[in-house]
């Protein structure tokens, strides 16, 4: 059961937009991949035995520069961006990373508002720089934590990160003021199921937004099989055995999260049922990656190349016009189609380090 967004918010959000896919949806979001490269291992993202020493990743004279990203996003904050996530790989890798956060907080859209700022991290160095990357202007963040015990949380990363440094990473973006902190764990059967409750009394009761995400066919280098989903239902139901929940209203048109509250008062969760409850008529994102093609889904196999245009000479008037023309043709919806047909539909997927989530 996945909560609608009111009437009036889609009605709204439809009309404060200036362009619109081929199936109506408009374009709000942008997620920036600000590398590809992560220190973390995770089996069902990077597995070590593709990514290993001799992976070739993208050459830094390749990566968009920081004005390079930056003038991009003025010009889809031109079509209607309202909310930008920075994301990788380990988007916290990218060095002075702090200094694209600046630039993107000055932003403004066309009635002047500051945008929806925010970045996805594995949380390994995310201790040490939660003061300066706040201090740069990014006020939300979401931590990707998929068990509270460390001997599971070990076997995740795949490269023998210890539990404490991102729980007390966590602990300091609470205090530097982020607000909100999420916390986004993918559950996967026979890997992790075991750890949402753990999860859940680990964060109740905090400032934390705990959120539980259905393991996806992203990429084709994981090994995924229908089996191993835990559906957002079964989490929920789980969930609600121990500690009673109830559902709230969508925040927005296009929000992915559908969203819940302890009954006790004890905080709000999430859960992101992209594979069992697909989202794509709501879906209002595109993906900028790090070498600067665009992506209309996360499951696409092509994207169109900015990068070109960046350094052909093109003006800003004629990158947006470009990027509308790309967006009106848009007809994607993956999940949706992977529920009707019961199947996987493209045969090379774009990498998830390589898009972001
Ligand atoms: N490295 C950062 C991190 O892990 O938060 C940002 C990039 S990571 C690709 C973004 C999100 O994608 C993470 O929350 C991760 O758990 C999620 N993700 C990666 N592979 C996934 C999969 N196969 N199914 C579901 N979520 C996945
Ligand atoms: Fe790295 Fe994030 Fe992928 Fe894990 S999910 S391997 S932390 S990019
Ligand atoms: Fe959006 Fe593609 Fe995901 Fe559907 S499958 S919600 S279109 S990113």
């Amino acid at each position: 059961m996945r909560n609608q967004a009111s009437d009036r918010l889609r009605m709204d959000d439809r009309e404060t937009c200036s362009i619109h896919d081929a199936l109506g949806r408009p374009l709000k979001d942008l997620r920036i991949s600000v590398t590809d490269r992560c220190n973390f291992r995770c089996l069902y993202c990077m597995p070590k035995q593709v990514f290993g020493k001799d992976f070739r990743f993208i050459p830094h004279q390749d990566m968009l520069s920081f004005e390079e990203i930056t003038r991009l996003a003025g010009c889809f904050v031109e079509l209607g961006i309202t909310k930008i996530r920075l994301t990788g790989g380990e988007p916290l890798l990218r060095r002075h990373i702090e200094r694209l956060i600046t630039y993107l907080a000055a932003l403004r859209t066309p009635d002047g508002k500051p945008l929806d700022l925010t970045l996805t991290t594995n949380g390994s160095v995310l201790a040490q720089k939660a003061q300066s990357l706040f201090d740069a202007g990014l006020k939300r963040i979401t931590v990707s934590l998929d068990a509270i015990d460390n001997d599971s949380f070990m076997k995740m990363n795949d490269v023998g990160f210890h539990i404490d440094g991102i729980l007390h990473a966590i602990e300091q973006a609470v205090q530097v003021g982020f607000s909100p902190v999420k916390v986004n764990a993918v559950i996967r059967k026979g890997f992790n199921e075991d750890q949402i409750l753990p999860l859940v009394r680990h964060f109740r009761h905090t400032p934390v937004i705990l959120r539980f995400i259905e393991y996806m066919d992203v990429g084709s280098n994981i090994d995924w099989n229908r089996e191993q989903i835990v559906p957002a239902s079964k989490i929920v139901e789980t969930i609600n055995r121990y500690f009673p929940i109830e559902p709230l209203e969508a925040n927005y048109l296009g929000e992915t999260a559908e969203r819940w509250r302890f009954k006790d008062g004890g905080g709000e969760l999430g859960v992101i049922s992209s594979i069992t409850q697909p989202f794509c008529t709501d879906c209002t994102r595109i993906r900028l990656s790090t070498e600067g093609r665009i992506y209309p889904c996360l499951f696409s196999s092509e994207g169109f190349d900015l990068r070109t245009l960046l350094r052909s000479g093109q003006s800003d008037q004629q990158v947006t016009e470009a990027i509308a023309a790309y967006w009106r043709n848009r007809s994607n919806r993956y999940s949706e189609l992977r529920k009707e047909t019961g199947q996987q539909l493209t045969e090379k997927k774009i990498e998830m380090h390589y898009i972001g989530g």
